[in-house]
């Protein structure tokens, strides 16, 4: 219970740009606490904004502690999915990465509010609940290219450099504060917003100029996008709607930031003069949508009431003689998450069936089906179908050498899995699976070689230094290896130089 208070009432400091609203993380269990005395201090008056260096560091640093929350949807299908749609957004508005030319990075949590927030340095989170009430991808693109516009506008860059002196606070109380939010009823509110709490927050509310640019700017990347930008206006009412529902519970952020019906008005006015757009979704979303279902509630009432609306949804698409594929889909995914195989696979072939293309959610499911049901001969026969389908998944290559793995075929998976570390060299999951990899085939000084690697990849150089001291301790480290550790180990103590200086920078 104190956990809990301590997190609401730093609730005050959240340091996140959300759609009008408060970032609620419904965990109520683990506070991640950051590594704090590694964290420089935020109050720079002598600067206007926060450098792109530091806004990425302490997005990176944010970010860990997130995916270590049980909330952070570590789903790969869902990942790729909102990944893949939001590089088509910033395609069209490639300026959005700034000066740093920000890789972005989208995911989802599980939380039953309607919401959707940025990061500092292009990490765009988006709620359980706004994936399953989005009716289209305009809709979804909506929000997602909103989130993009705070960013574009380097909204929270001004925000934290606006800072006055007296004000300072330590990135970890941001750190911790974007975490800590959550919706817990049985939380009251006027404990959780005590008065320092309130204080802090005017100072990072963001205005509603900032609102109303950022909806102007994620209008634009919609258009551009070849959205209908109608789902902007559809979307917010839809999010105005839901907010009465939350009452005297609801997060202050959300009650002194209303989503005003002015703001919607005022988009409306600048999509009158657009002709009706109709965007062609992606089947790809309702398959997004039927697996955020099922992750939305990892219990076992979840499943059950999962399960419930997928059944409502197959009666109805019998009524209207419809297929609706998403639905089967569904019930495969909650099959084999309950390890029923054979129903699982029962349900992924009705859902292929039933559906018009193939799908990369489709063959991610029957990888994973065939893997945990010991087929790995069939695993590898599938995958290597996926592969020539989806070349470009990510997430079907790295099961790709999974399959390799089951088939005792470990050299051929590191093989391919450094070939596509050099396709896609920030890929930290990537460098995570090679190391695990070369530790099956106990390569000891290589396997921590690479953790380094994906260390150094998320930001955290010091670990990284730590497994390069390891990796040279190896019994197995040949002399290339030492020299490979040698200049990594100069390259990263650089940079660990670097960002010490420009902390002191940021905090004199
Ligand atoms: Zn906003």
């Amino acid at each position: 219970m104190k956990k809990t208070v301590l997190k609401s009432q730093l609730r005050g400091l959240a340091l996140v740009v959300a759609l009008g609203a408060g970032l609620l993380f419904s965990d109520g269990s683990v506070l991640p606490l950051v590594s704090a005395q590694n964290l420089p201090t935020l109050g720079d008056t002598g600067r206007e904004d926060l450098s792109p260096v530091m806004e990425r560091r302490m997005g990176e640093e944010i970010m860990r502690s997130l995916r270590q929350d049980p909330d952070y949807l570590d789903d790969e299908p869902v990942l790729e999915y909102l990944n893949d749609f939001g590089s088509k957004l910033l395609e069209v508005h490639q300026e959005a990465r700034g000066e740093m030319n920000y890789d972005f990075f989208f995911f989802a949590v599980r939380d039953p509010v309607l919401n959707a927030f940025a990061l500092p340095g292009g990490f765009i989170g988006v709620h359980s609940a706004l994936i399953l009430t989005a009716q289209n991808e305009s809709e979804l693109a909506a929000v997602l290219s909103h989130e993009i516009g705070h960013v574009a506008q380097r909204h929270i860059a001004r925000m934290i450099g606006s800072q006055r002196q007296d004000m300072l606070i330590p990135i970890a109380a941001l750190i911790v504060a974007a975490l800590a939010m959550h919706s817990n009823p049985d939380v009251a509110m006027g404990v959780a917003m005590g008065g320092e709490g309130i204080a802090i927050q005017r100072q990072l509310d963001f205005s509603q100029s900032a609102e109303r640019e950022a909806d102007r700017v994620g209008l634009q990347i919609m258009r551009d996008g070849g959205f209908d930008p109608s789902g902007m206006v559809a979307f917010f009412k839809r999010m105005q709607t839901a907010s009465r529902g939350y009452s005297d519970t609801m997060p202050a952020f959300l009650r002194t930031h209303p989503l005003t019906t002015e703001r919607i008005a005022d988009i409306q006015s600048r999509i009158q003069a657009d002709k009706f757009k109709t965007h062609v979704d992606n089947p790809d979303f309702q398959l997004l949508r039927a697996r955020v279902q099922v992750l939305q509630d990892a219990s076992g009432q979840g499943f059950v009431d999962a399960k419930a609306v997928f059944e409502d949804q197959l009666a109805h698409a019998a009524l209207v003689r419809q297929p609706n594929p998403s639905a089967y889909y569904g019930l495969a995914f909650i099959a084999y998450k309950q390890a029923d195989f054979i129903t699982a696979q029962v349900y992924l072939d009705k859902a292929r069936k039933a559906g018009q293309q193939n799908s990369f959610f489709y063959t991610s499911l029957a990888m994973d089906i065939l893997l945990a049901s010991q087929q790995p001969v069939a695993a590898l026969k599938e995958a290597g179908r996926g592969l020539t389908e989806f070349p470009l998944s990510r997430g079907i290559s790295r099961q790709y050498a999974d399959a390799l793995i089951a088939n005792k075929r470990v050299d051929d998976a590191i093989t391919y899995l450094r070939d596509q570390t050099l396709l896609y060299r920030k890929d930290a999951g990537l460098q995570q699976q090679l190391a695990k990899a070369y530790a099956l085939a106990g390569k000891q000084a290589l396997q921590h070689l690479t953790l380094a690697e994906s260390y150094a990849l998320t930001g955290a150089v010091s670990p990284a230094l730590d497994q390069l001291n390891i990796a040279r301790r190896s019994p197995d480290a040949t002399f290339y290896d030492l020299a490979v550790i040698d200049a990594r180990e100069r390259e990263l103590q650089d940079r660990w130089k670097d960002e010490q200086t420009e902390k002191n920078k940021q905090s004199l």
